[in-house]
C-alpha cells in the first residue's frame, strides 16, 4: 500500500516517467509533481500529461511532498539536495534511484534537514532509452529495488518505502552502500564499460568499413551496441562516482582476459571450454531466478528485412 499523499519527482526521464505509469497502474490517487532541468523536457512531460503538475523549479516541486524521489544523474544529486532542502516538509521521506550509492549518500547527507528521512535506493531496472517518453508501467515488475538505509533509519519510514516499491511491482532488498557499489560494478558498471569499449573498437577498425559493421553486425555486437547507446551523462557520472569498485573489477577483468588470450594463443581448448561452460551456468541461474527470458535471441522476433530494390538496368 502506498501511504504517501504527494510524491515529488526531480528529473523526468526513464525512471521517473516509469514511476508515473506504474503509479497509475497501481491506481494511486495522491498528487504527483515533477520537474526537469530544461524547459524542453518540462514541456515534453506536460505534453505527455506525465504528472498532476510540472513545475519550473526543484524547490516548487517538493513543496508539501511527503515522498521526494531524486531521479537525476548521480552527479547532480548533491546540488539538487542542497537546493531543495529549505523547501522540504518536516517528516518527508527523501529517496533516490541513483546507480551508485556510497558517493551519492556522501553528497546528499550534509544537506538533509532535521526531521526528514533519507533512504537511498536503486531499482535494478532500466533500458538504454532516456527522457520523459521512454517510461513504461512494467519497468519495475519482478525487478529488485535495492535500498541502502543509513544508520538510524526510522523503521516505519523504511517499511513505507518498501511497500511503495512493492506496489509498483518490485522486489525489495536491503544492502550496505559500499557492498551495493561493488555488486553493481560486477553486474552493471563494468559490463557497460566493456560494451562501450567494444563498440568503440569496432568503430576504430579501419579495416572493417562502417557499412560492414552496420550491415553484418551479428547478435553479440548488436547487443553491445544496445548497451553502448545508454545515456552518456548518466554513465559518465556512474564511473566517476563508483571509481574504486569499477577500477578493482576492471583489474580482475583484465587478468581473466589475459588468461583467455593465452589459452587461445596456446590452443588450450580445454581451458576455453571449461570457462564457457561455467559462464553458461551463470546465464542459466539468471533465467531460473526470473531475471531474463530463455527464449532464443532474448525473445526478440526474427528480423524480417525488406528485400533490397533491384538496381535499375
Ligand atoms: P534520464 O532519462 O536521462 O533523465 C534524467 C532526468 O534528470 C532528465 O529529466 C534531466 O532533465 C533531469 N535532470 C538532470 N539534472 C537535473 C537537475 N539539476 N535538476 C532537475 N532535473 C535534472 O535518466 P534515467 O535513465 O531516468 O536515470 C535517472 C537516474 O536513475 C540516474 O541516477 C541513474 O543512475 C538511475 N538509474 C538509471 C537506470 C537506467 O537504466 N536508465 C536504471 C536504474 C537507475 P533534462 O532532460 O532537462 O536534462
Amino acid at each position: 500500500m502506498i501511504v504517501y499523499k504527494h510524491i515529488a519527482l526531480i528529473g523526468l526521464g526513464l525512471i521517473s516517467s516509469s514511476f508515473v505509469h506504474a503509479l497509475r497502474r497501481a491506481e494511486y490517487t495522491g498528487r504527483v509533481t515533477g520537474t526537469a532541468r530544461s524547459a524542453d523536457t518540462r514541456a515534453e512531460a506536460k505534453r505527455l500529461g506525465l504528472c498532476d503538475a510540472i513545475m519550473d523549479t526543484n524547490a516548487e516541486t517538493v513543496q508539501g511532498a511527503d515522498l521526494i524521489i531524486l531521479c537525476t544523474p548521480v552527479g547532480a544529486m548533491g546540488a539538487v539536495m542542497q537546493e531543495i532542502a529549505p523547501h522540504i516538509a518536516p517528516g518527508a521521506t527523501i529517496t533516490d534511484v541513483g546507480s551508485v550509492k556510497f558517493d551519492v549518500i556522501q553528497a546528499i547527507q550534509p544537506h538533509l534537514p532535521n526531521g526528514t528521512h533519507f533512504i537511498p535506493g536503486h531499482p535494478l531496472a532500466g533500458t538504454e532509452q532516456s527522457g520523459p517518453a521512454s517510461g513504461f508501467a512494467e519497468l519495475f515488475d519482478n525487478r529488485w529495488s535495492l535500498l541502502t538505509p543509513v544508520e538510524g533509519t526510522d523503521p516505519e519510514a523504511l517499511r513505507n518505502l518498501t511497500a511503495f516499491w512493492q506496489a509498483l511491482g518490485a522486489n525489495v532488498d536491503h544492502m550496505e552502500p559500499a557492498h551495493h557499489d561493488r555488486v553493481l560494478a560486477v553486474t552493471s558498471h563494468v559490463p557497460h564499460l566493456i560494451a562501450y569499449t567494444m563498440v568503440g573498437v569496432a568503430d576504430d577498425l579501419k579495416r572493417v568499413t562502417e557499412t560492414e559493421v552496420v550491415n553484418y553486425s551479428a547478435a553479440g555486437f548488436r547487443d553491445f551496441t544496445r548497451i553502448a547507446a545508454s545515456d552518456p551523462t548518466m554513465w559518465r557520472d556512474v564511473f566517476l562516482s563508483n571509481k574504486e569498485a569499477t577500477l578493482e573489477i576492471l583489474g580482475r577483468f583484465t587478468e581473466e582476459l589475459f588468461a583467455l588470450q593465452r589459452a587461445i594463443r596456446k590452443g588450450d581448448g580445454d581451458h576455453l571450454h571449461d570457462y564457457f561452460t561455467r559462464t553458461r551456468a551463470i546465464r542459466r541461474g539468471i533465467i531460473d531466478a526470473g531475471q531474463d527470458t530463455d527464449a532464443p535471441n532474448f525473445g526478440r522476433m526474427p528480423e524480417v528485412t525488406a528485400p533490397k530494390p533491384k538496381a535499375e538496368p
